[in-house]
């Protein structure tokens, strides 16, 4: 039944020192939603009451059995054959309805420990297996287990609405809510009813998918069909080698001759970033900018329209003033009024940046005697002009320095100073590959067994891309004294045995992201599973993750974990200097891209049910807000994905910029203190934040943790803003 609240793996895609192109990438939404599937097995397979049956297995399934071992079991990992998923999950969503029907059908008046308690104590042979499905199909998909998964997803999916849509348990959960009794119950739990009952509510309320999907089918067909051909060696003057032959294998792709630009960000914006030729580059940014809006078959504004009314329409049904209302109620910013304030006070000094970020680039092309004003097809242009004048940073001679093992080391080093945790090996644990391996974490002082921790660096066949985070198991007190098994991923290229492999400051910094995650769920300290470790508001959960990265960056990691792997000599402080500032390059345009689009999801849904025309409200906001003639929003209307191919980030594309305003302002208690190793604050910031899972408000707890609200000035000095 914790499927019903997504505790899901956290993802990071690309650099996370620039947070937003992280945040940017609808990879993460997209995972978010498998691991939510995987969570939610199936009711079509089996009909209630009926004994599961293991057809093709004679021996018991090992994927059901408790975890045995030590560490307080782990997962058998060992056992894992591919065709024993099928059968597991079908057994496994059968014991998980049976829970929930028991609960539901309780003769009993609903309390507390029948309903709540009995809810967060059902489904756990499920939890098992879809834990350890979710762990192949992120790093060990092969053909076999793709075959199992087609097979799999829409069952598990009729799973999942089969219990969100059980009426007499909503009934159960809502009288509990509703009930006196409430009152006397401890502060997580009155917690954990809000949560349950909104969850519920929220899953219920569920829209036709259909428009949403003609949405996303729409934006994929522009990007699948249209694309900019370049046909002689001319049309590809300044493109690098790899640009060119990515242009080559896109056009052998769509049997083409010659080059050709897709009608996809991966594709136009190294093109926008290097191509010399302005007036290619014109015609590739109108492609991409007008997917969606071209008045034919695949135009979305009518779309759009239609999905703000319906989502105005049961805002109002649900006794919400307007959508952003209702998707707000969750989260810290708890409304969005306070998401707006926010991001009007990133958006002014933004702005100012971006008319400084301008005079620069223009000045640049005066001087080459370009005789152009800029326009938004030349800033990638001539901002990475201005980077290679200004910042340029060769990755190579950082590397060096920059050794996966001495960084591991060095996490770990760092999480003792802080929460004093000890790293040990644990060999007699079986993985799902040679190349995994786990460390034992346990309290230093008391040797208390705190978790284990699962650590898989290297890409292979049949894991997915990027860097993330997943809890195997979560902490929590209602079924014993659970410990947490969190793990750690990355797709770094093996290097030759005996030679250290070298990672750049972008992948060094991901790894300190990931680890904050996995420090979020080791720390965890709660009772009940539902609110344990990262389970948190979507706002406030790259909060501890995005905060870690400040510590790779100060002087007793690099002088002791950052040192050369030939000569052992520590990196150089000029060079550090030199990193940070190609940090702050195009701050500008990075901000109001993203902002701008922010801005735009929220006052749309702030709306109400005043009928929009997307092309004429995009205008008008966008003047309002004085956006720079220079840029054009990330996703303009006919094309955002985050906010219109489902719910999940509607009204809450300003969420990737709160993360990181908090993330700046909360280091800022470690500065104002003795440092980033001060005790007193580290001991708050475990006790307030990293502890506490979803057992309180967040905004009341980073009040507790710095004594005051988040204040912004910390981000605008990290992003280089003038104030
Ligand atoms: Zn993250």
């Amino acid at each position: 039944m914790r499927a019903l609240i997504t505790r899901s793996s956290l993802l990071l895609f690309a650099t996370a020192m620039i947070a937003l192109v992280v945040a940017d990438n609808l990879k993460t939404a997209g995972a978010n939603a498998m691991k939510l599937t995987s969570r939610k097995p199936e009711s079509s397979m089996l009909k209630e009451g009926e004994t599961p049956a293991l057809p093709d297995i004679a021996e018991p399934n090992p994927l059901l059995a408790q975890w045995e071992g030590p560490y307080g079991g782990v997962p058998p990992f060992d056992k894992v054959q591919v065709s024993l998923f099928k059968p597991a999950l079908a057994a496994a969503m059968s014991e998980n309805l049976a829970d929930v029907d028991k609960i539901a059908n309780d003769s009993a008046a609903p309390t507390f420990e029948n309903t709540i308690v009995a809810l967060e104590r059902a489904g756990q042979t499920l939890e098992r297996v879809s834990t350890i499905y979710g762990v192949w199909g992120s790093t060990m998909a092969g053909p076999e287990f793709q075959a199992v998964q087609r097979e799999m997803a829409p069952k598990l999916a009729a799973f999942n609405d089969k219990i969100t849509q059980n009426e007499a348990l909503f009934q159960r959960i809502e009288a509990v809510y509703n009930s006196p009794a409430k009152k006397k119950l401890s502060s997580e739990q009155q917690r954990l009813v809000w949560l349950d009952y909104t969850n519920f509510v929220r899953s219920g309320a569920k829209l036709n998918g259909t428009d949403k999907a003609k949405f996303s089918q729409n934006v994929l067909a522009e990007e699948d069909g249209q694309f900019v051909a370049l046909k002689s060696e001319a049309d590809l003057a300044g493109l690098p080698q790899s640009v060119r032959d990515a242009a080559a294998a896109a056009a052998t792709t769509k049997k083409q001759e010659g080059w050709l630009i897709s009608n996809t960000r991966s594709s136009v914006d190294p093109f926008l970033t290097y191509s010399d030729r302005r007036d290619l580059r014109e015609k590739v940014w109108r492609m991409f900018i007008m997917r969606g809006d071209n008045g034919d078959e695949h135009d979305n504004n009518s779309t759009v329209t239609q999905i703000l009314q319906l989502r105005a329409e049961r805002a109002r049904l649900l006794g919400f003033t307007t959508h952003a209302h209702w998707r707000l109620e969750n989260s810290m910013a708890k409304t969005p009024e306070r998401a707006m304030e926010l991001m009007m006070a990133v958006w002014k000094p933004a702005v100012a940046r971006v008319h400084e970020e301008v005079a620069d680039m223009q000045a640049l092309a005066d001087k080459e005697g370009a005789k152009i004003k800029i326009e938004p097809w030349d800033y990638r242009y001539y901002a990475e002009r201005v980077r290679k004048a200004k910042y340029d940073l060769d990755q190579n001679e950082v590397k060096p320095y920059l050794q996966l093992e001495k960084l591991r080391e060095g996490v770990f080093w760092v999480a003792g100073e802080l929460f004093n945790f000890k790293f040990t090996p644990a060999t007699n644990v079986p993985v799902a590959h040679s190349d995994i391996r786990v460390w034992q974490v346990a309290d230093k002082t008391s040797g208390k067994q705190i978790g284990l921790w699962y650590f898989d660096p290297y890409a292979r066949a049949g894991k997915r891309s990027g860097a993330w985070m997943n809890a195997y198991r979560t902490q929590e007190r209602v079924n014993g004294q659970i410990t947490t098994i969190v793990s750690n991923n990355a797709n770094f290229v093996k290097g030759k045995p005996g030679e250290p492999l070298l990672i750049s400051w972008d992948d060094a910094t991901t790894m300190f992201h990931e680890f904050g995650h996995a420090l979020h769920g080791l720390n965890s300290d709660v009772t009940y599973p539902s609110l344990s470790g990262t389970a948190v508001a979507r706002d406030y959960v790259e909060f501890p993750s995005q905060l870690m990265e400040h510590w790779l960056s100060t002087p007793e990691v690099l002088n002791k974990f950052a040192v050369h792997y030939q000569t052992g000599k520590p990196i150089p402080q000029e060079l550090v200097d030199k990193i940070k500032r190609s940090a702050t390059f195009n701050q500008g345009f990075i901000t109001v891209e993203y902002l701008a689009a922010a801005l735009l999801d929220m006052k749309l849904h702030l709306a109400g049910d005043k009928k929009i025309d997307p092309r004429v409200f995009e205008k008008e906001a966008l003047d309002e807000l004085g956006m720079p003639h220079e840029i054009v929003l990330r996703h303009r209307l006919p094309q955002f994905m985050h906010v219109f191919s489902s719910d999940s980030y509607s009204a809450g594309y300003y969420s990737y910029l709160w993360a990181d305003v908090i993330t700046a302002d909360a280091f800022g208690a470690f500065t104002e203190a003795g440092g980033p190793y001060d005790k007193k604050v580290a001991e708050r910031l475990r006790k307030n934040i990293f502890s506490v899972g979803n057992t309180i408000d967040p905004a009341e707890a980073y009040r507790n943790f710095r004594g005051r609200d988040p204040k912004v000035e910390a981000l605008m000095k990290k992003r280089g803003f003038p104030s």
